[in-house]
């Protein structure tokens, strides 16, 4: 039997960073004894992705200056298959985003009929661009193109999505070069509430290659004992129930409800779904009933404003990682 009230203690006085990013606490003005002595009875504070997302912005923009006080322009050039409305929508939200912090946002839009080959010349030539410092690939690509071949097209060094295989290797070696921005953002939010992933019982729901897999794997690099979950899991709840940090990247809203969450644990929701109301409204929800679960969490993000904002300056950050490895230093020559 687990000793939930002295783990949870536990996890709130080890913490290795101040959670200033953690709001919305009804408890957050309280004195600290007061509120650690309730808190376990109460509910969960929110993880504000968007908050620690705007941070994490104005930081890269800060890096970004510098590097352009020495001359060196970071470029990120995006490349979509077919136009569709969905993809141009995505694209110019992206290019704001970069804006936002001094990044030169390029689309290179193709037709959906170009051959794989013909798309791997183009990525070549990105690749030798000097003025090119990162590039990524708008998915979903037409049937007739292999996605991961594609990725497998892009310099490593200008991966900023982190997800050309050799980049995934990397990280399995320990020798992290860009790693996913999905997963970097995961690890970001668990972080910002001061709890040590060292030794944590963490269990990943999901085991694709663009979320599930390379989340376990940086929580392993964190050094988190980790379940991974996928479809064929037998008996989900037995592994979920006893997660102190918890990652749902599914794709299936209500997946997880209250009783299959663990007293005070940490509740990451990657999951983006449209579901329709009862009046005929839309609304984006995660995999994570939140309502029901933020009664127990200890933490939970929400959906919108948790992985969503953060895997964005993720990528944001990405691109700053490849510029510096890319560009040359004026000071160097
Ligand atoms: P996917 O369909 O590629 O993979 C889903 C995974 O869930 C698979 O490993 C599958 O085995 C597993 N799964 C399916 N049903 C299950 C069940 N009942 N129990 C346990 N495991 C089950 O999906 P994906 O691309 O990894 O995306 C998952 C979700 O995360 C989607 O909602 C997607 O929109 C979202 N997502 C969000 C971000 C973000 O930045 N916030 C990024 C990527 C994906």
């Amino acid at each position: 039997m687990i000793d939930l009230g002295t783990d949870r203690r536990k996890w709130d006085c080890e913490g290795e960073r101040p959670s200033f990013f953690v709001l919305h606490s009804p408890f957050h003005d309280f004195p600290f004894s007061f509120g650690l002595l309730t808190f376990c009875i109460m509910a969960a504070k929110i993880i504000d992705g968007a908050a620690l997302a705007l941070a994490l912005r104005d930081e890269v923009a800060r890096r970004i200056a510098l590097l352009g006080q020495q001359g060196r322009a970071v470029q990120l050039t995006a490349i979509l298959v077919g136009s569709t409305a969905a993809g141009e929508l995505y694209a110019e939200r992206q290019r704001q985003a970069c804006r936002a912090v001094g990044i030169n946002y390029e689309l290179r839009t193709f037709p959906a009929d170009i051959t794989a080959n013909a798309l791997a010349n183009e990525i070549q030539k990105l690749n030798h661009d000097p003025a090119v410092s990162g590039i990524m690939l708008h998915l979903p690509l037409p049937g007739h193109l292999d996605a991961t071949a594609m990725q497998y097209q892009i310099d490593p060094v200008k991966d900023v999505e982190g997800v050309n295989p050799a980049n995934i290797g990397y990280v399995v070696y320990g020798h992290t070069l860009i790693a996913p921005c999905t997963a970097l953002a995961v690890i970001e939010l668990i972080k910002s509430t001061g709890v040590s992933l060292r030794g944590a019982e963490a269990v990943v729901v999901g085991a694709s290659e663009i979320a599930g897999k390379p989340i376990a794997l940086l929580l392993t690099e964190q050094m988190a004992t980790i379940t991974l979950c996928h479809i064929a899991t037998r008996d989900l709840e037995q592994h979920t129930r006893r997660a102190e940090i918890l990652v749902v990247a599914v794709g299936k809203p209500g997946l997880i409800g209250a009783e299959a969450v663990r007293e005070g644990a940490i509740v990451i929701d990657v999951g983006i779904n449209r579901v329709t109301q009862p009046d005929g409204t839309k609304k984006t929800v995660g995999d994570v009933d939140f309502e029901l679960v933020k009664e127990h969490a200890g933490w939970i993000t929400p959906v919108p404003g948790g992985v969503g904002p953060m895997t964005v300056s993720m990528l944001l950050k990405n691109t700053l990682r490849s510029a510096e490895l890319v560009l040359p230093d004026r000071d160097l020559l």
